[in-house]
């Protein structure tokens, strides 16, 4: 029988291991760090005493890769969030208050509402997102719809930010598009927030990891791919620092590495080059009762605030100007905005600061256009990953469909 090796224990290694033991495959992980997650684990964290997530990560109700992998890993109950769309923001300048609440049909009557789109706003500033849908691939955002105005710096300029990690004036119009079409576009029963629940590894890694176990998967931690050995047209070995692995032409290796490696690794295959960093504070303090689960942030540095029974928690998107600062004078700087948001006492409580410099590529127009496809040029050689051209920004949900998308190709290979 055939095995696919996949290189790269994150939520594309994952997704691919996971999606092929469900079908009955032979397959084995090897992950360099000791534990899987990549960009989205858990950790113990010494300082708080208590498991944080190296940052927080917001997924839709309607991500129906998220919805398949969760239901095959048995952890269809892991996220939280509201019954409803519905999404809270402050303006810190203006101390203006409001709650974003879209119906939930497809079509958007809610835009007609004052009390329910964004104050300041008009029906006709929503229509003319439209433009999205219909964006070519060199258009940059600021190209097809206003980049001003009350709907700009209070909903799109934030929700785009978040999902493209990339100042969105700049970013690709077409990756907008897409996330427009797979929310906006589908109405709020499709964007209804949901976070991992108490963690990132208790919803997306702990369960796949035991359902690989379960299914006779193995997987290897503390094994870093260091080359693989190519013919023409195949991969023919797999060099770890103490073991080689021999792969037959049946054999199929699903590279889940991230772009820089894999481009060390196979230099020839097209990859992003440029990333920006994300930012996260975590304060051990109680949230306050009421607080939302998710707070938007106009006008601070801090841009969401998230609300967990035993922390408060920040996300800074495309942070490259203040990720090099010092952890204190971020943690402050941090914490400044959310006593101001939720009426706290400005006494900066017990802090970590996990920055992620390489956090996802940069999704301008040039950048998107040097993802790759899945295949490779060698016929046993499948790519993986968030960087990998899905069609969407990288995130948990483009990195999960990548593995999909591999593993059903190494499926189908499983009889060549
Ligand atoms: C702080 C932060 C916040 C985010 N917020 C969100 C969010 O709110 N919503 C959202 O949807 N997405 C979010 N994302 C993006 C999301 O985390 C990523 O898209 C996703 O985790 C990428 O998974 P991946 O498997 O493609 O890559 P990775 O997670 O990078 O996985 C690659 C794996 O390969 C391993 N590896 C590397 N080299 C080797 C080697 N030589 N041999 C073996 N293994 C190797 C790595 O250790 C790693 O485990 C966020 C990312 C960050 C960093």
């Amino acid at each position: 029988m055939s095995t696919v090796y996949i290189v790269g224990g994150g939520l594309a290694g994952l997704s691919a291991a996971v999606s092929l033991a469900e079908r009955g495959a032979r397959v084995v992980l090897y992950e360099a760090a000791g534990q899987a997650g990549g960009r989205c684990r858990s950790y113990f964290d010494a300082t708080l005493d208590c498991v944080i997530d190296n940052g927080n990560h917001l997924v839709l109700s309607g991500n129906r890769a998220v919805r398949d992998y969760l239901r095959i890993i048995g952890a269809h109950d892991a996220l939280a969030g509201p019954q409803r769309a519905e999404f809270a923001f402050i303006d810190l300048e203006t101390g203006d208050r409001w709650t974003l609440s879209p119906n939930e049909g497809p079509l958007p009557w809610w835009i007609f509402s004052g009390g329910r789109r964004v104050p300041g706003t008009k029906a006709q500033d929503y229509t003319r997102l439209a433009a999205l849908l219909t964006a070519n691939s060199a258009q940059r955002i600021e190209d097809v719809i206003p980049c001003k105005g009350a709907l700009w710096d209070r909903l799109m300029r934030p929700f785009l930010l978040a999902a493209l990690n990339t100042t969105p004036e700049g970013a690709s119009a077409t990756l907008a598009g897409a996330v427009v079409r797979e929310t906006l576009a589908k109405g709020g029963r499709a964007y209804r927030p949901r976070i991992a629940h108490p963690t990132l590894a208790a919803a997306f890694v702990d369960p796949a990891l035991a359902f690989l176990a379960a299914k006779d998967g193995k997987v290897h931690f503390s094994q870093r791919l260091r080359r693989i050995v190519l013919d023409a047209n195949h991969a023919v070995a797999l060099e770890f620092p103490d073991s080689t692995v021999p792969l037959s032409a049946d054999d199929t290796v699903v590279l889940a590495t991230p772009p820089w490696v894999t481009r060390e690794l196979v230099p020839k295959i097209s990859a992003p080059d440029k990333f920006h960093a994300i930012v996260n504070g975590h304060f051990k303090i109680a949230a306050p009762a009421g607080a939302p689960l998710m707070l938007g942030v106009i006008g601070g540095t801090a841009e969401w605030i998230f609300a967990f029974p035993d922390r408060m928690s920040v996300t800074v998107s495309a942070a490259d100007a203040i990720v090099d600062q010092d952890r204190e004078a971020l943690a402050a700087l941090l914490w400044r905005d959310v006593a101001k948001a939720h009426n706290l006492s400005a006494t900066l409580p017990p802090w970590q600061i996990v920055k992620e410099k390489r956090a996802t590529f940069s999704a301008t127009p040039e950048q998107v256009a040097m993802r790759p496809k899945t295949a490779t040029a060698w016929r046993n050689l499948l790519l993986a990953g968030d960087w990998v051209d899905t069609g969407l920004p990288a995130t948990i949900e483009g990195a999960l469909r990548s593995g999909q998308k591999a593993a059903q190709l190494a499926w189908l290979r499983r009889n060549v």
